[in-house]
This record gives C-alpha cells, sequence and structure tokens, in this order.
C-alpha cells in the first residue's frame, strides 16, 4: 500500500514505526475471513484491512480520530488473528497499539463511556482496589436486570467465577498441595494480592534455573491458585522463583493510555532489572498469555524510552509457563494421574500473540491428559481484556459461538492459559473452566484445581 506521509510527520516516533507497516499490506482481504467482528457483523470496516484504511487515512492526514473512526477501532479485539493470516507479514499489532493510543488523545469520547474507561484502569491494575470492588458485588446482584448493559456484564462476569474463597477453603486445598507433594511452603490464601512484596520460593532439588513470575492484577484476587500452581509447579521441575509483582501494563495498554502502560511496565522493569543484578534471572514467566504478549513487546513499547536496553532485556527473556515446562521437562507425573479428557483453548495472545501453539498441548498429555480440540480454535472467545466490558453484545455473540463449540467436545474440563478466558468461559458453561498449569500441577502431585473442585461438590 503506497503511504504518503511528510517529513515532518515520520518526525513523531508512532508514525515512524506505523509507516512501514501501512506499506506492507496489499489489500489482499485474507485477513477477513478469520477476524471475528468481521465474521459476526460483516462490514468491511470491521475487518483489518478495513481498521487499516481506516488508520492510514487517519494519520497521513493528521486528523484527530473522528467516531466512526473510534467506533472501528474499540470494536477490534486485538485478538491477533489477522497476523496469524496475512500472507505478508503486516504487524497489525503495532498498528492498531498506535491508533488506540492516538483515539485516546484526540477523540472526547461521551461522558458515561469515559467514565467508565476511567474506572476501569483506576480499579483492575491494583489488586486491592479490585478486591474491594468484588465485595460490593452481593449488593449489586438484586439490582442486575434493571443495570446498564455493560455493568451487568462486568457483574456476570466476576459472579461467575467463584468469588474468592475463604482463607478456610483454600488452605484446605493448600493443604492436599502439601500433603501429596511435600513441597509447598505457601498456599494461594497467602499469595492472595501478594503484590506488595517479593517472595522468593527455592527449587526442590537441584537448581536449574532461576525465574522471575508476573503475579499479575486481576489473577492474583479472581484466581490466586494459578499463580500458587505455577510456583508448585516450577519449583518441582528446579526452579527458583522469584515474585514480580504489580500490572506489567496490558490493561491499560489496551485502553490506549500510553503513559499510565510506560509507567506500569517501568515498575516491573525495575524488579527484573534489580533481580538480574542481583542473582540472574533466566527467564521472565508469564502464566497468563496477555501478560505475556505484553512482556515480550516491551522492548517495542519501550524503544524511544531511557529503559529500552533493560526493556529489551526482559522481553527477550520472556516466556510463558508453559514455553519453560517444555523446556525444562515436566516433573514426573504422580502414579494416580487425574485420567480426565481436555477442551484445550488456545488463547489468541497465546496462539496469535506468541505463536505458542504445541507445548501447552504436549504437555498436558504427557500428564495423562485426553486432549479435545475444539473447533473454530482461532476465534477469539470474546475476552479480550476489558473488551467484553466495554463491548458486551459482540464479546457474548463470541462467547456463545465459543461455549457451543467447546460443549460439542464433550469434555470433563476446559483448559487455557489466561485468566481473561477463564473468566469469560466460566459464563454459559457448565464444565469447569481451569488453567493449564493447575492440571499440571494436579497431575504432577498438587492438588485439584479449586474449579474443579467446586464442580465435583455440586
Ligand atoms: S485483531 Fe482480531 S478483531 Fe482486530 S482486526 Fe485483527 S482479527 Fe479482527
Ligand atoms: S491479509 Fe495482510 S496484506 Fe492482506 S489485507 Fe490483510 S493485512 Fe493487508
Amino acid at each position: 500500500m503506497q503511504t504518503r506521509f511528510s517529513a515532518a510527520q515520520l518526525q513523531d516516533p508512532g508514525v515512524a514505526a506505523s509507516e512501514p507497516i501501512l506499506r506492507k499490506c496489499v489489500h489482499c482481504g485474507f485477513c477477513t475471513a478469520t477476524c471475528p467482528t468481521y465474521v459476526l457483523l460483516g462490514d468491511e470496516l470491521d475487518s483489518p484491512r478495513g481498521r487499516i484504511y481506516l488508520i492510514k487515512e487517519m494519520l497521513e492526514n493528521g486528523r484527530p480520530a473522528s467516531a466512526e473512526v473510534a467506533l472501528h477501532v474499540d470494536r477490534c479485539l486485538s485478538c491477533l488473528a489477522c497476523m496469524t493470516t496475512c500472507p505478508s507479514g503486516v504487524h497489525y499489532q503495532h498498528l492498531i497499539d498506535h491508533a488506540r493510543v492516538h483515539v485516546e488523545k484526540t477523540y472526547r469520547r461521551p461522558l458515561l463511556e469515559r467514565g467508565l474507561r476511567a474506572l476501569l484502569a483506576a480499579v483492575l491494575p491494583y489488586p486491592r482496589r479490585f478486591a474491594a470492588a468484588l465485595a460490593l458485588v452481593p449488593l449489586a446482584r438484586p439490582f442486575a436486570r434493571v443495570l446498564p448493559a455493560r455493568m451487568r456484564a462486568m457483574l456476570e462476569l466476576v459472579s461467575a467465577r467463584s468469588l474468592p474463597a475463604k482463607p478456610a477453603d483454600t488452605a484446605g486445598t493448600a493443604q492436599a498441595g502439601r500433603a501429596s507433594s511435600g513441597t509447598a511452603t505457601f498456599d494461594a490464601a497467602e499469595l492472595r494480592g501478594a503484590n506488595d512484596g517479593r517472595r522468593v520460593f527455592a527449587a526442590l532439588g537441584e537448581r536449574r534455573a532461576r525465574v522471575g513470575l508476573l503475579l499479575g492484577c486481576v489473577q492474583t484476587v479472581l484466581e490466586p491458585s494459578i499463580n500458587a500452581a505455577t510456583i508448585r509447579v516450577l519449583t518441582r521441575a528446579g526452579c527458583e522463583v522469584v515474585t514480580i509483582s504489580g500490572c506489567c501494563g496490558s490493561l491499560v495498554h489496551h485502553l490506549g493510555r500510553e503513559r499510565d502502560a510506560l509507567e506500569f511496565g517501568a515498575r516491573v522493569l525495575e524488579q527484573v532489572g534489580a533481580e538480574i543484578r542481583a542473582g540472574g534471572l533466566d527467564v521472565l514467566v508469564a502464566n497468563a498469555s496477555g501478560c505475556g504478549t505484553h512482556a515480550k513487546d516491551y522492548g517495542h513499547l519501550f524503544r524511544n524510552h531511557a529503559l529500552a536496553a533493560p526493556a529489551a532485556e526482559a522481553s527477550a527473556r520472556a516466556r510463558d509457563v508453559t514455553e519453560l515446562l517444555a523446556e525444562i521437562g515436566l516433573p514426573p507425573v504422580r502414579p494416580d494421574p487425574p485420567r480426565l479428557a481436555v477442551a484445550y483453548h488456545s488463547a489468541c495472545s497465546m496462539q496469535h500473540g506468541q505463536k505458542i501453539d504445541e507445548p501447552p498441548r504436549a504437555l498436558l498429555r504427557q500428564a495423562g491428559f485426553a486432549l479435545r480440540e475444539i473447533a473454530e480454535p482461532h476465534l477469539c472467545c470474546g475476552s479480550a481484556g476489558t473488551y467484553n466490558i466495554l463491548q458486551p453484545e459482540i464479546a457474548a455473540r463470541l462467547r456463545e459461538r465459543k461455549v457451543a463449540n467447546v460443549a460439542r467436545t464433550g469434555a470433563d474440563v476446559v483448559a487455557t492459559g489466561n485468566i481473561g478466558c477463564i473468566t469469560q468461559l466460566a459464563v454459559g458453561t457448565g464444565s469447569p473452566v481451569v488453567h493449564t498449569v493447575e492440571l499440571l500441577d494436579w497431575a504432577t502431585g498438587g492438588p485439584a484445581p479449586p474449579a474443579w473442585l467446586a464442580r465435583a461438590r455440586r
């Protein structure tokens, strides 16, 4: 695609990065077939190619974002299915990220929209604030039917997951982990909201690697069992695990809030840098693929920043937990592993953002689970960060489609590697939805995932 940016326009680092991306697009339209919003809405402007045109026009003409551009940019899930499909290697991720920042800076949204976005940015990345907000959920439930669609969507999402278990429940679960593995000196309750301090968990046996685990934000409140399971598996596999606390910046990044995203990222980079200097850090581990995709992109996001070098270093070390386990090997499987059929849902940030396909599947098979593939695996489940709150109708249609495909597998349990998908799929499916690493932990000596136990108790 030809572009006509002036030399002055190309002085802008965002435009300079987007221009070669735009030039790579040859308008072939292959990407439209796998774009969830185009598949659902059938509007060219809700396809990758249509959005690329809109973005090009806006940037070339140096215009503020119009309501039309904002609408179609906002409807993009950032699922990146288009990047997997594109034969020309168009880096749509960096283009849509730039467009979101431009929209945020130049478009004045209606008051309620601005308020909701500000609220999400002020609450979700902060575990204490999010936990306090969750405590209000029971008060809001009786009014669910009269709430606006977006508030209702939010309520539905947090209600579908069992709200944080009472310490006694969780401790019981963790005790099972201690009893069977003899390795855990912590439990999920302790890790909930453990974003305030550095914790180190020693490797079991010979230390084979020293890794930093991104604890994340929403996940530490909604599903602390995921970080607990990750630490148990990794320590059993010979990793010393040090916690890296705080939001990685991904949530606000997808809202186009560039400055906030850099601030969150900088706090992570500070901790990673300190660990590298202190005892060396072989790997920066993410167990939420949305966070992993973001951490792998720190090098690009900080390219014009004082932290450019540490950011590139952190990105080079970033791995999904399943990538790391595939490299170092799964700990020995217990003699009586759970024999379950697992429907594996590959999160968009896993399959399209990080191009990780085989490691999680291979590990689940190795752990003794029977894998069932879900039809239309490339299509997003509608989670996409805060998308299911901001675009509840499209998100609900995508979820219904995914849940129906999951049901056709007849599997006992659904596994995925992203907290957003876990929360999204838990609405509308009767099957327990768990994190892949929770199943790997269970099969190698840890406790059963809380969502599985909750189903078993029903
Ligand atoms: S990121 Fe996903 S929703 Fe957005 S244009 Fe690409 S395929 Fe479509
Ligand atoms: S597949 Fe790639 S080159 Fe073709 S229209 Fe889509 S983004 Fe452009």
